[in-house]
C-alpha cells in the first residue's frame, strides 16, 4: 500500500489512504481479492516456514486496504469484522473478565443484549447513566473494564470522554468505545487513551445502507515490530470464531470510506439546521441533538401510534432501521422488543442524511402535523 506523507487531513486520508503503491500500470483501486487459500511454495523464508498469507479466515488483501483507511482515520490498527456486533462481541471477549465492567445503562440495543448475556453468565456489570460522570468515576474503582458509547443510541447522551477515559486509564481500566455515531472525524477516543475503538462500519464509514461490516481499532503500543496485545487478541479472536467481512463488503466499504468526509459534512450540517428548526416546531416535545454530528433523536407528543403516523407519513424519509447512509431515515425505536424501556415510546430516531435540506424539512414538518389534521 502506498506510503503517506505526515499530517495529512481527513479530507486527504479518506481519499488517499488504502490505495496500492504507486507504479506504473498500478490499479488506482484495491482488487476484490477473492480467494479462499493461498500458495505457500516455496517457502519465503530459508527454513520453510511460509510467511506469506496462508488462508482467507485469517487474512485477505481488500480486508487490508479498508483496516489501513480505518486505522489511520482512528489512529490505530484496525480489524474488519464480519458486522458491527461481530466486532461488539470480539472486543467484549477479549476484555479482562476478572471483575466488574462498567457500561451504559442505555447502550445500542443489540450491545445491551449481549453485556446482559455476559451478566448472566455470572460477571459483575454496573449499569451507569454515560451522562453522569460523577456517577461513572464512582463505579470505575474496583473495576476491569469500562463500555462507551457516545453519543448512545438512541438517546443520544453524551459521555464525558476526555475525563471518563482518563480516570479509567488511571485506574487500569481497559475501555472500549462504540464510535459509530460520531465517526473518526469528530471524535478518537484512542487518542483519549482508550484501548479499543469498535464501530458499526455498517453506518457512516461505509456510508451507503449496502452492506453490513464492522470494525476494531486499537492503539499500536511501540513500534511495528513490538506486538499490541489488544490487536494481537482481536486478531486471534477473529480467526478463531470465524466472524470475517467478505471481500467484496471490504471493497464497498472502503469505496464509500472515499466520500465519508464530504458526507458526514452534509448530513452534519443539515442535522444542526433540522435541530434548531424542530425546537421550536409545535409538534415536537423534545429534541436530542448534541450540538454535533448528523444524528438526532425527537419526541412528539401523543401515543406510540400517534409517533408511528409521523414516521409512516414521510416521502422523503424512510421509516427503517439503520442509520449513517445518504439518505435519511426516521424510526420509533420502541416498535423493537428489544430497545430499553428508558427509551420514551414516542421517540423517533432521525438518522439524517444528503439531501437538499429544504426537502428534509418540508417533509418532516408535513409529517409531524399529520396527527393533529388527519387528512
Ligand atoms: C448499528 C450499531 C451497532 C451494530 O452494528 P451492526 O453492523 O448492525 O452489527 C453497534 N453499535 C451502534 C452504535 C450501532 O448503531
Amino acid at each position: 500500500m502506498t506510503e503517506q506523507p505526515p499530517g495529512l487531513a481527513p479530507a486527504t486520508v479518506v481519499v488517499t489512504v488504502g490505495r496500492p503503491a504507486r507504479r506504473p500500470g498500478a490499479p488506482v483501486n484495491p482488487p476484490i481479492e477473492l480467494s479462499s487459500t493461498y500458495a505457500a511454495y516455496p517457502a519465503l523464508e530459508p527454513d520453510g516456514v511460509a510467511t506469506n498469507l496462508g488462508y482467507g479466515r485469517a487474512s485477505n488483501a481488500t480486508w487490508e486496504a479498508f483496516e489501513e483507511a480505518v486505522g489511520a482515520l482512528e489512529g490505530g490498527r484496525a480489524l474488519c469484522f464480519a458486522s458491527g456486533m461481530a466486532a461488539i462481541s470480539a472486543a467484549l471477549a477479549v476484555l479482562p473478565a476478572d471483575g466488574p465492567l462498567v457500561a451504559p445503562r442505555t447502550p445500542y440495543n443489540t450491545s445491551g443484549a449481549l453485556i446482559a448475556e455476559v451478566e448472566a453468565a455470572g460477571r459483575e456489570v454496573r449499569r451507569v447513566d454515560v451522562e453522569d460522570t460523577p456517577a461513572v468515576v464512582a463505579a470505575l474503582d474496583g473495576a476491569r473494564a469500562l463500555w462507551l458509547e457516545s453519543p448512545t443510541n438512541p438517546l443520544m447522551q453524551v459521555a464525558d470522554l476526555p475525563v471518563i477515559i482518563r480516570e479509567a486509564v488511571a485506574r487500569r481500566v481497559a475501555v472500549v468505545c462504540d464510535n459509530t455515531f460520531a465517526t473518526p472525524l469528530l471524535q478518537q477516543p484512542l487518542a483519549l487513551g482508550a484501548d479499543i475503538v469498535v464501530h458499526s462500519a455498517t453506518k457512516y464509514l461505509s456510508g451507503h445502507s449496502d452492506l453490513l461490516m464492522g470494525v476494531t481499532v486499537t492503539r499500536p503500543v511501540g513500534p511495528d515490530a513490538v506486538p499490541d496485545p489488544w490487536y494481537a487478541a482481536l486478531l486471534a479472536h477473529r480467526t478463531r470464531h470465524g466472524a470475517i467481512a467478505g471481500p467484496f463488503e471490504a471493497w464497498l466499504a472502503l469505496r464509500g470510506i472515499r466520500t465519508l468526509h464530504v458526507r458526514h459534512e452534509r448530513a452534519c450540517a443539515n442535522a444542526a439546521d433540522l435541530a434548531r428548526r424542530l425546537a421550536t416546531h409545535p409538534e415536537v416535545t423534545r429534541v436530542r441533538y448534541p450540538g454535533w454530528g448528523a444524528m438526532l433523536a425527537i419526541e412528539v407528543p401523543g401515543s406510540a401510534q400517534d409517533a408511528e403516523r409521523v414516521a409512516a407519513a414521510c416521502r422523503v424519509w424512510l421509516g427503517a432501521t439503520s442509520l449513517g447512509g445518504v439518505e435519511s431515515l426516521i424510526e420509533r425505536r420502541r416498535r423493537y422488543p428489544g430497545e430499553s424501556e428508558l427509551v420514551p415510546e414516542t421517540l423517533l430516531r432521525l438518522s439524517v442524511g444528503i439531501e437538499d435540506v429544504e426537502d428534509l424539512w418540508r417533509d418532516l414538518d408535513q409529517a409531524l402535523r399529520v396527527t393533529r389534521y388527519p387528512a
